[in-house]
């Protein structure tokens, strides 16, 4: 397989520089040359696997050969060994017509694991094969740092530092990143917010000149082996259904922020999993509601909210969307994104809007509904949803239609949002090792907001 960029103007490369690239090199994003088509006698043969086997099955499609398929098989094999639960992603029950889809059972208790444990052991493959040390830096306003950091600590031949913003990411959050205490980990804490941190990355990977020098690599979600890894759990998660739920119109339901989950469903629609609607569900933030329900992409102001990592404007994985819903024309896509800088905003015509709102359906969940959808689950189901699950579920129950099954993904465990649901006066227990992280000493150094000191921090890190 090879992978073209949104924007086309970037050679056809194969999958270990798509990976290496992150974002493309004329500013879209990376995407498969053809997405592979699936019969249903495949889909049915894939259908009694486990996780990783069928792990494996979807990224070979996507790898072709470049990696043997004994070593992807150790990959994949190694990424998903971490996770707690059998399943890796268990399907649960909720009510009649829902399930959830429980993301959260590797090492950070949050859904971006399934990508990150993968990208970590790539990235340590690519560090053997090319004999190189692999210099990773971030930004994170609190899940994906911890996934990143627990997807490589210890890993030789790779650095990663993570920048957050000093005491504004939740306890639990904290203390998943900066209680790791391996040498190759560094937390640096900015006195500043989340764009400043954002702002900071970005200068330092325009920073030619440094960014050659220890050949910085980025894990933000526009990493398309992300969203590759993202794909399998839908298959997984519609294979897990009863037979007649099967039979049924199935709807997933995806608490979105930057559109990386629900592109991963998507494709998994287009390379044939029968998928009835992906409903969008967003929280205050809510410019993709509009997009699918006006066919207008227009940021608002932020607000902040009970589900923090969908407290997202501008969406980085967008682009990818709208390069299929303009017949994969990179023309069109790099017009619209010119106007979308100049302006500040797209409309699109009527009948892309149809094409919109025949895959997607969209709901955008007010503060306080997250909260009663949380309370009235807990009282009458006896599930306890996290803010950002209550929101993919609160969605399902406004638009599923009646005899339709929804599997609303579940995409982080309640105890890593447990200030918002002691608002509601409901208290739970921790899993033990996230009680655990509460004894244990912090690394991490407070630095000011400025690129040069970060700078001084990774010069003598790296
Ligand atoms: C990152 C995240 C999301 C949003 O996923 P996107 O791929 O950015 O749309 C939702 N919920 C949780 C808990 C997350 O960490």
């Amino acid at each position: 397989m090879e992978y073209i960029s949104t924007r086309g103007q970037v050679a056809p490369i194969g999958f270990i520089d798509a990976i290496l690239m992150g974002l493309a090199n004329d500013g879209g994003l990376l995407v498969p040359k053809y997405i592979p088509q699936l019969s249903a006698d495949t889909l049915q043969s894939w259908s009694k696997l486990s996780y990783s086997e069928l792990a494996l099955e979807i990224f070979s499609l996507y790898v072709n050969n470049e990696i043997p398929r004994d070593e992807l098989k150790k990959l994949v094999d190694d990424s998903y060994a971490t996770f707690r639960d059998e399943a890796v992603t268990p399907v649960k029950r909720l009510t009649e017509g829902t399930y959830v889809l429980e993301l959260f059972h590797g090492p950070t208790f949050a859904f971006k694991d399934i990508a990150l444990q993968f990208l970590g052991n790539l990235y340590g493959y690519v560090s053997r094969k090319t004999n190189s040390i692999i210099h990773i830096l971030g930004a994170t306003s609190g899940d994906t740092g911890a996934s990143a950091i627990e997807g490589v600590r210890g890993k030789e031949g790779i650095r990663i530092c993570i920048l957050h913003p000093h005491g504004k990411v939740s306890q639990v959050q904290e203390l998943q990143m900066t209680t790791v205490n391996d040498a190759n980990v560094l937390n640096l804490s900015v006195e500043g917010t989340f764009d400043d941190c954002q702002r900071i990355i970005k200068e330092l990977f325009a920073d030619v000149e440094f960014k050659h020098r220890y050949h910085l690599r980025a894990i933000n979600s526009i990493n398309i082996a992300r969203i590759l890894a993202q794909t399998v759990y839908y298959f997984y998660a519609y294979f897990q259904l009863p037979q007649e739920a099967q039979a049924a119109k199935v709807n997933f339901s995806v608490p979105t922020g930057n559109f990386g989950d629900i592109f991963a469903g998507y494709l998994a629609q287009k390379m044939g999993l029968p998928i009835n609607k992906l409903i969008l569900a967003t929280n205050e933030n809510n410019i993709l509601e509009r997009f699918v329900k006006e066919g207008v992409y227009q940021p608002g102001e932020f607000r902040g909210t009970y589900s923090p990592s969908m407290d997202i404007q501008v969406a980085s994985n967008f682009e990818r969307y709208l390069f299929y819903l303009y017949g994969e024309d990179a023309a069109a896509v790099t017009a619209i994104m010119a106007q979308f800088k100049a302006e500040g905003r797209v409309v699109i015509p009527a009948d892309k809007l149809a094409a919109v709102q025949a895959d997607f359906a969209a709901y955008g969940v007010q503060n306080e509904e997250c909260l009663d959808t949380i309370s009235d689950y807990h009282a009458q189901v006896g599930y306890l949803l996290d803010p950002h699950t209550a929101c993919g579920v609160a969605a399902a129950d406004k638009l599923a239609s009646a005899g339709e099954v929804t599997v609303a993904l579940s995409t982080a465990h309640p105890a890593k949002f447990d200030e918002s649901i002691r608002l509601r006066g409901i208290a739970q227990t921790y899993p033990e090792q996230i009680q655990a992280l509460f004894e244990k000493p912090q690394f991490q150094k407070v630095v000011g907001g400025s690129n040069e000191a970060i700078k001084d921090e990774l010069v003598t890190f790296f």
